[in-house]
């Protein structure tokens, strides 16, 4: 018999924090009352998440392990989650900790009420630097200026979705898999719950600055293409404003036979735009040459307490 709920819980090198939030999530999913599900997706683990997990699946068959090939990343993780969820609403959490688990019951309340989508929202966030704070805060309302998909800010991937969201995030075939975009893109009726992040509960973020930058990337150039449009529109001005300093330029040497000051300096400052915005098309193209090769988006290595 297929469960009511789905857990999702992607884990990437989280031997420190994987059996508490073993232990949290069963106490709150047991205290909800209706059959559920675990899904943990160990994303290439290469500590000892991989042993702890299948030690888990051993004693209490209502967990599930999904085993990477490799590490293949947060959303490839979430996304096998979805295709091996069976239950009426899946509901997704990182292993850490940071979104509280105990959040669960007001998710389902809402869910029986009639909402498709509740994603957890962040009134305020514990144990991250301020530079983290400042740049998340920045980014998710620069994101949601710039797409026409409403994007709600500071939410992340804990939310819990219905069985018909679930299947039509299943038929996107996109491989860059910005899961909180494309839940938004989905539509049906979503609403939120505010919560405090806390901190991790043991462990180190899986996210340095280079993967964070990356995951950026994915966000904007999944939902808009208004940064080419603005690499032309900048094209335009500065060739106009050039056009109307060499016009300068020559009738004063016409007229006074003064050299333009500064040429060098102009010249360079105007080849630097023009690298980026031919880096910034890059960044686009290498995202179509991804999707073109059409390769799957995970590879899993074995899956335990499958049926
Ligand atoms: N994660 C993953 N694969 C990765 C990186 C992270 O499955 O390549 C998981 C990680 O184990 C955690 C969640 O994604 O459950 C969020 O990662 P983390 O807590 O490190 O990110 P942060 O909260 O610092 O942004
Ligand atoms: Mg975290």
């Amino acid at each position: 018999m297929d469960p009511i709920f789905s857990v999702i819980i992607p884990a990437f090198n989280e031997e420190e924090v994987i059996t508490e939030s073993y232990k949290r999530l069963t106490q709150v999913m047991s205290g909800v009352g209706e059959s559920y599900e675990l899904i943990f997706v160990d994303d290439g683990s290469r500590d000892k998440t991989a042993s702890i997990l299948a030690e888990i699946c051993q004693k209490d068959k209502s967990v599930k392990c999904i085993r990477f090939s490799r590490n293949f990343g947060h959303m490839p993780a979430i996304t096998a989650g979805m295709d091996y969820a069976r239950g009426e609403a899946v509901l997704v959490i990182d292993a850490d900790l940071q979104d509280p688990p105990e959040l669960f019951p007001e998710m389902i309340a809402k869910w029986r009420e009639g909402f498709d989508v509740v994603y957890g929202q962040r009134k305020e966030r514990q144990g991250e630097t301020a530079f983290k704070k400042w740049t998340a805060a920045m980014y998710y309302r620069f994101l949601r200026s710039m797409t026409q998909v409403e994007i709600p800010v500071d939410t992340g991937e804990f939310r819990l979705i219905s069985r018909k969201v679930c299947d039509a995030m299943r038929r996107l075939p996109e491989k860059n898999r910005y899961i909180r975009g494309l839940v938004s893109w989905v539509g049906f009726r979503q609403t939120a719950v505010g919560y405090v992040r806390e901190k991790r509960f043991a462990g180190q973020t899986k996210y340095p600055l280079t993967k964070m930058f990356k995951f950026a990337m994915d966000g904007i150039t999944a939902f808009s293409y208004k940064p080419l449009k603005w690499a032309a529109v900048l094209g335009g001005v500065i060739s106009l404003l050039s056009f109307l300093y060499l016009a300068f330029a020559f009738c004063r040497w016409i007229f006074t036979s003064a050299a333009a000051p500064g040429w060098g300096g102009v010249v360079l400052f105007f080849q630097g735009i023009v690298l980026m915005a031919i880096g910034l098309m890059g960044e686009y193209i290498g995202r179509v040459f991804e999707e073109s090769k059409d390769r799957p988006i995970y590879i899993v290595q074995e899956v335990l307490n499958g049926d």
